[in-house]
C-alpha cells in the first residue's frame, strides 16, 4: 500500500504558501485531456493523447541498458471486430518489480504520453499508466498539471487542492458593478473552472477564456489596491522637514564649475519641495547617462546634512559607488562635510571606523554599495537614501533597504531618491512603480559633442588599428574595450591582458595600458591618473570604465564583441567619450556572422544617441519583462498577469482601485488577504 502523503499544510509550504487555503491560488500551468480516447493509428504523433491497449507481452532487455519494453494491441472501444491488431510499444527506462505483475498478458490498461514512430511501429516512452476494466469510466474533466517541487507529486498536489477547493473559502471579493462592468465571472466559478474544467475547458495561462482573466484581474487589482494603500500609509507617516538652514545647497551651487540646465534645475525644484514637506518622498529621478543626476543627488544629500540629519548614497556595484564617492568627496570637502565609504571589501578596522562614524554622526554622509544596508549599520540620524541606477538592484534588495530606511536610530522614516538612467515602460510605470513621483531630467549639459558609431567587423580589426594609430599620434586618446566573457572574472582578465599585448606589439608607437576590475583601488586610480595626463595613449580596459570614467580628451572607443553586450551597456560604455570638444567616434566590433537580432540591436546603438530612444526601441525587441530583467523588475512577482498582454486589465484594475477604496473598504480587506497574505510585498523602494 501506499504511504499516507504528506499532509495539506505541508504540501502547501513546499510550494511556498503559508497556509493550506492559499492552494485555491495555486492554478494549473496546463491540462491532460484524459475525456477521450483515442485509436493508435489516429494519434497524431508528438502530442499528448490518452489510448486504451492490452497488453500482448513484456520483456526486460538489459541492452543497451536496462529497460522495461511491453508490447500493446490497440483495443479502442469503437474498434470494430474485423481490424487487423494494432500494436505498439513502450519503454520504461525506470521501473518497479511491482509493474512487471501488473503488466501481464491479457491486461487492459488506459495509457497517457506521446505516441512516436519507433523502430519495431509506434511507441511510447515512459507513459503514465493505469489498469483498467472495460466499463471504467472516462475522466469528465480535464486532469490539471500544477507547478511542483521535487518530491510532492501531481497526484499529491491535486488531492490537496481539491480539499482545499472543497473548504473553501471561495467568497466574492469584487462588487457586482464591478464584474458587470468588466464582464467577467464570479470568483468561484472561475477558479473551479480552472481547477476542474469541462473538456472544452480553459488549456493554459495563456488562455484569454473569462476565467483567467478573471484571476489576472484579482491578481492585478490586489496590486494597484496595496499600492494605494502603501501610497497613502506614507502620506500618515512623519517624516522630517529639511530645510537646510545652513545654506550647504547654495554654497555647493556657488562652487560647481557649471550652472545647472534647466532640466536639472527642475528636477531639483521638485525634490527640494518634497524634502521639505512633512512626509517621506519616494521620489524616482530619471535621466540619460551623462544628464547630470549625481549632482542633484548631492544638492539632495546636502538638503539633509544642512538640516542636522545624515545622508546614505547607494550603488549596486563597488565600481560605480566608488565613482560618487570621489565626486562626492569632491564637492563636499571644501565645505567640510565628512563623508564616509563603506562597501563589503573593506578591511575589518576600516569597517568599523566607517560604522562608528555612521552611528555617532561624526560622518554626514554615507556612500557604498548594499553593504551600507547591512543588518550591524546604523545611522544616528538618517534623513535621506538615495539609490543610484536602482533598476539594477534586485527587488530583496530594495525592500531590505525600505526596511532600513525606516528603522534609523530615531525611528523617523527617511526621504528616498531613486536615481535611474533607464526609462520605465508605460506598463512598469502603471504597476510596480505606481506609488513612486518622478523627476525627469531630459536634457544634456551644453558642449557635448555628437559621437559617431560604426559597426565593423573583426575582419577589418587591422583597419581599425590603423585609424587607432593616427587618431593618438595626432593628440587624441582612445579606449579599447574587451570582449566581455560571461560570468568569469578570470577570462575577462585573461582576455584584457591578452589583446593590451597584442595592442602592444602592433602599435610600438603608442603607450598602450590596462584597467581592470581585478586591480586595487589605489593601482586603478594610478592608471586612470596616467591616462588623465596623457601618459597614456591607449587604455585597454574591461567593462569597468562603463561607468564614471571622465577623460574628456578620449574622442575614440572601440567596443570589441559588442554584439554580446546589452544596449544599455554599450550605451554607457559610448557615454565615456563625446566628453570633450573634440569630435569622437565608436567603433563596434563583432564576430561574424550576426544573428538578425543582433544585426538590429547594433543598429539601434549606431542610429541612437538618446539613451530614452535606445532603451524604447530595446523595449520594442524584448518586452518589459526582459527588458528590464524579470528578477530586478519584480514581474516574477506577478504569478498570472503579464503585465503588456493584460495591460488592458491592468488599466481596469487602476482605474477602479479608487471606487473600491473608497466605496468598499471590507471586500478591499478580504481581496487583499485572499492575494497579499503576507502583507504588501509589491511596491519598489
Ligand atoms: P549621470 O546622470 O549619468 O549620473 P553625471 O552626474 O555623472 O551624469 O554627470 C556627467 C558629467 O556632467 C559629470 O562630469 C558632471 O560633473 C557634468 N555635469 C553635470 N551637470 C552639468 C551641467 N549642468 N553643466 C555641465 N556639466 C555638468
Ligand atoms: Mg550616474
Amino acid at each position: 500500500m501506499a504511504k499516507a502523503g504528506p499532509d495539506r499544510d505541508q504540501i502547501a509550504r513546499k510550494l511556498g504558501y503559508d497556509r493550506a487555503a492559499d492552494l485555491v491560488l495555486h492554478l494549473p500551468l496546463r491540462y491532460e485531456d484524459e475525456t477521450r480516447l483515442t485509436p493508435v493509428d489516429a494519434a497524431p504523433h508528438g502530442q499528448p493523447v490518452q489510448v486504451e491497449a492490452t497488453v500482448v507481452e513484456q520483456e526486460v532487455r538489459r541492452h543497451p541498458r536496462r529497460q522495461l519494453i511491453v508490447t500493446f494491441r490497440d483495443s479502442h472501444p469503437d474498434m470494430p471486430e474485423d481490424t487487423p491488431p494494432i500494436r505498439f510499444q513502450s519503454r520504461w527506462l525506470h521501473f518497479y518489480p511491482s509493474q512487471l505483475t501488473q503488466l501481464a498478458p491479457g491486461v487492459r490498461v488506459r495509457l497517457f504520453g506521446e505516441l512516436r514512430p519507433g523502430l519495431f511501429g509506434s511507441e511510447m516512452v515512459h507513459p503514465r499508466y493505469r489498469v483498467v476494466k472495460p466499463e471504467t469510466p472516462l475522466a469528465d474533466e480535464l486532469t490539471p498539471v500544477y507547478p511542483t517541487v521535487a518530491g510532492i507529486s501531481q497526484a499529491a498536489i491535486r488531492k490537496a487542492v481539491q480539499a482545499a477547493l472543497a473548504e473553501g473559502p471561495l467568497e466574492e471579493t469584487l462588487p457586482e458593478w464591478l464584474l458587470a462592468d468588466l464582464g467577467l465571472p464570479p470568483f468561484k466559478q472561475a477558479v473551479l473552472q480552472l481547477h476542474r474544467p469541462p473538456p472544452d475547458g480553459p488549456r493554459a495561462q495563456h488562455d484569454t477564456t473569462q476565467a483567467w482573466r478573471r484571476l489576472k484581474f484579482d491578481e492585478l487589482l490586489a496590486q494597484q489596491l496595496s499600492l494605494r494603500q502603501y501610497r497613502s500609509a506614507r502620506q500618515q507617516v512623519q517624516g522630517r522637514a529639511l530645510l537646510d538652514h545652513e545654506g550647504l545647497t547654495d554654497r555647493l551651487l556657488k562652487g560647481l564649475p557649471f550652472r545647472l540646465t534647466a532640466a536639472q534645475d527642475r528636477a531639483w525644484t521638485e525634490i527640494r519641495r518634497d524634502l521639505a514637506g512633512d512626509h517621506p518622498m519616494h521620489r524616482l529621478l530619471q535621466g540619460d547617462v551623462g544628464s547630470g543626476k549625481t549632482c542633484v543627488a548631492a544638492l539632495a544629500a546636502l538638503t539633509a546634512v544642512g538640516s542636522g540629519h545624515q545622508a546614505a548614497v547607494m550603488a549596486p556595484t563597488e565600481i560605480l559607488a566608488e565613482q560618487l564617492y570621489l565626486k562626492f568627496t569632491e564637492w563636499l570637502t571644501p565645505l567640510d562635510i565628512p563623508v564616509v565609504w563603506l562597501a563589503a571589501a573593506l578591511k575589518p578596522k576600516a569597517r568599523q571606523s566607517a560604522l562608528e562614524a555612521l552611528a555617532s554622526g561624526q560622518a554626514r554622509v554615507g556612500i557604498g554599495t548594499h553593504a551600507l544596508f547591512q543588518e550591524e549599520v546604523r545611522f544616528q540620524s538618517l534623513a535621506l537614501a538615495v539609490v543610484d541606477e536602482q533598476h539594477r538592484f534586485g527587488v530583496e534588495q530594495r525592500l531590505a533597504l525600505r526596511d532600513k530606511a525606516n528603522t534609523d536610530l530615531t525611528g523617523h522614516a527617511p526621504h528616498l531618491l531613486m536615481m535611474s538612467a533607464t526609462p520605465i515602460p508605460r506598463s512598469l510605470a502603471m504597476s510596480y512603480y505606481a506609488d513612486l513621483d518622478v523627476s525627469v531630467i531630459d536634457e544634456l549639459p551644453p558642449g557635448r559633442t555628437p559621437i559617431l558609431t560604426r559597426v565593423i567587423g573583426q575582419g577589418r580589426r587591422m583597419e581599425v588599428i590603423n585609424r587607432l594609430r593616427d587618431l593618438c599620434l595626432a593628440g587624441a586618446q582612445a579606449y579599447w574595450v574587451c570582449p566581455l566573457v560571461e560570468e568569469s572574472e578570470k577570462l575577462n582578465l585573461k582576455a584584457a591582458l591578452d589583446t593590451q599585448a597584442e595592442l602592444a606589439q602592433a602599435l610600438p608607437d603608442l603607450e598602450v595600458g590596462l584597467i581592470h576590475g581585478r586591480m586595487k583601488g589605489d593601482e586603478k586610480a594610478q592608471v586612470m591618473g596616467r591616462f588623465k595626463a596623457g601618459d597614456i595613449h591607449l587604455l585597454v580596459a574591461t567593462t569597468v570604465i562603463e561607468v564614471g570614467v571622465d577623460v574628456p580628451n578620449a574622442g575614440l572607443m572601440v567596443i570589441e564583441h559588442a554584439e554580446r553586450m546589452g544596449l544599455a551597456q554599450l550605451h554607457q560604455l559610448r557615454g565615456r567619450v563625446g566628453r570633450g570638444a573634440r569630435e569622437s567616434a565608436c567603433i563596434l566590433l563583432y564576430a561574424a556572422p550576426l544573428s538578425d537580432t543582433a544585426r538590429r540591436r547594433l543598429a539601434i546603438i549606431r542610429d541612437h544617441h538618446d539613451g530614452f530612444a535606445i532603451a524604447r526601441a530595446d523595449l520594442d525587441m524584448r518586452g518589459p519583462g526582459e527588458f528590464m530583467g524579470a528578477r530586478q523588475s519584480g514581474q516574477a512577482m506577478l504569478r498570472f498577469a503579464d503585465l503588456e498582454a493584460d495591460l488592458d486589465l491592468l488599466e481596469a484594475a487602476r482605474s477602479r482601485a479608487d471606487r473600491l477604496l473608497r466605496g468598499d473598504p471590507a471586500r478591499v480587506v478580504a481581496h487583499l488577504a485572499r492575494w497579499l497574505p503576507r502583507g504588501l510585498r509589491l511596491s519598489q523602494v
